[in-house]
């Protein structure tokens, strides 16, 4: 690429802890990048700020975090007139060497000379019997409820899913006041001993992990491994969530009480620009999802896009934060720019391969439960948007001979909706690969189509 000099375009998407921490060290070595966030304020997924006129300590907000959140907010704020960020701008299509933006309504084209991509993760979800009744939420839409506006979604709230974010959830939960009916988690018991030995990379998240869990105990949370949901039951006016109908050992069913149901199982990176940028895209085995390809700096095989955070790998925010750093001295060495001094790359790339480790034990302690997706009765609505059933995925796999997602939406419409796939994408592979009695990557993966999310359809017109 021809070096465009200290007047290069660079574009970031995303302000999290990688757009963050991308944004600052561009700025360190003497570039004005362009950062678009579809929030308000930076901060991303895990250091959300509260609305303005909210006053919660940090410490109340974040925990054990508040530090890391603070230095980060505080990192992006002295970043001042050094950076041209763009709060409430939706980043929807890459083409042409632009970036396609939605900002105030109106349509923008941004042309970089580098793009670092550092879109995060949303939560990776298991479409159950009755996941669409009102009492019913995500994991990421439980906390952001408590974090961005102190409320709570339900009064018995069940936590049902797996991973990390599930225990941590139910414990914010618990130290806001909020009842928790009970934490189910969906891995076996021994997959937390398949995982230990990767996991071991971090002991003191580790530790992290263990004081949640007793923490939970400790205030008489019912905590169960191993469980197999079945469905969400409604009340008697059929309009909210009731219970959750879980099977028992001996083949039958136990109902828990409850008015509200936080779910997820891990995350699932965002990766849907990579997608409209070109990259490529490889299976992971560990995590049973297709990730876009990028080496341990964030270049991908496209000229000039690079990805950090989440969205690539979910190594979490601190890996995030390397995960941006590593980004950016990627961009400088292809423009042949300098790197500002103290930078450590290899030393940030060994930081890195630890998080890496740690996220492949969590990837076996917590296992996405592709049976149970796999199983899933005929009835079950899988695509929301759509309100396409398990049952009619499986007549495309198997009577219209769909034999990949891509086939299977084009009859089904599964994916094809607001969401364009990102909440039903991944059971609605396990489903057709289950019905075509083929592995899970042989299904393939939704491509990713512009818009990723929905947008007037004036603003299109505009830009044109
Ligand atoms: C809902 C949720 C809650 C989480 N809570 C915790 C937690 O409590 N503790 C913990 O350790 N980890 C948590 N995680 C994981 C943690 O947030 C991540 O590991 C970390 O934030 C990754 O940083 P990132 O910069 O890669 O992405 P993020 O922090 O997710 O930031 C990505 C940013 O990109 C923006 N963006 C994405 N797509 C577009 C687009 N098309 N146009 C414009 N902007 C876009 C988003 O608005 C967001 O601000 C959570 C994850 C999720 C999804």
């Amino acid at each position: 690429m021809a070096a465009p000099g200290m007047s290069a375009r660079v574009v970031v998407v995303g302000a999290g802890p990688a757009g963050t921490r991308a944004a600052e060290l561009l700025a360190a070595a003497g570039l004005r990048p362009v950062v678009v966030d579809e929030g308000r304020a930076s901060g991303g997924q895990i250091y959300r700020r509260q609305p303005a006129g909210f006053r919660r300590d940090p410490r109340a907000l974040y925990g054990t975090e508040a530090g890391r959140a603070t230095a980060l907010h505080a990192a992006f704020d002295a970043l001042g007139p050094r950076i041209d960020h763009r709060p409430d701008s939706l980043a929807w299509n890459i083409h042409g060497g632009a970036l396609h933006v939605l900002s105030g309504g109106r349509a923008q084209r941004l042309p970089y000379d580098a793009l670092i991509l550092a879109t995060g993760a949303t939560d990776r979800m298991v479409p159950l019997p009755g996941w669409t009744l009102p009492g019913a939420f995500s994991l990421g839409a439980a906390q952001i409820a408590l974090k961005a506006q102190a409320c709570a979604i339900g009064g018995r709230v069940v936590f049902l899913g797996t991973g990390p974010l599930l225990y941590l959830v139910a414990a914010q939960y618990v130290k806001a006041g909020a009842g928790v009916a009970a934490v189910l988690d969906t891995a076996p018991p021994a997959a937390r001993w398949k995982g230990l030995p990767l996991m071991a990379a971090r002991p003191a998240l580790l530790a992290k992990g263990a004081l949640l869990v007793a923490q939970l105990k400790r205030a008489g949370v019912p905590m169960r491994r191993g469980v197999v949901p079945r469905r969400l039951l409604a009340d008697a006016t059929g309009t909210r969530v009731a219970g959750l109908a879980i099977a028992t050992p001996g083949g039958g069913e136990e109902v828990i009480d409850c008015d509200a149901v936080g779910m997820g199982w891990h995350l699932r990176a965002e990766s849907q620009l990579a997608d409209l940028a070109g990259c490529t895209f490889d299976f992971d085995a560990d995590s049973r999802q297709w990730l876009p390809r990028a080496d341990a700096d964030g270049r991908t095989g496209v000229a000039g896009v690079y990805l950090a955070g989440d969205g690539a790998r979910i190594l979490g925010a601190d890996g995030a934060e390397i995960a941006g750093r590593l980004a950016v001295l990627a961009v400088l060495q292809d423009l042949g720019l300098p790197a500002p001094a103290g930078q450590d790359a290899a030393a940030l790339r060994r930081r890195r391969a630890v998080m890496d480790r740690f996220r492949r034990g969590l990837a076996l302690a917590f296992p996405w439960p592709a049976e149970l997706v796999s199983n899933l009765p005929d009835e079950t609505l899988v695509c929301r948007c759509e309100a396409i059933t398990a049952g009619a995925l499986r007549q495309s796999a198997t009577a219209l001979d769909a034999p990949e997602v891509n086939r299977a939406k084009a009859f089904s419409r599964t994916g094809m909706g607001r969401c364009q796939g990102r909440f039903c994408g991944m059971a609605g592979a396990e489903i057709i690969a289950a019905a075509r009695g083929v592995p899970v990557e042989a299904a393939g993966r939704l491509r990713g189509q512009a818009p990723v999310k929905p947008l007037p359809v004036a603003a299109v017109v505009d830009e044109r």
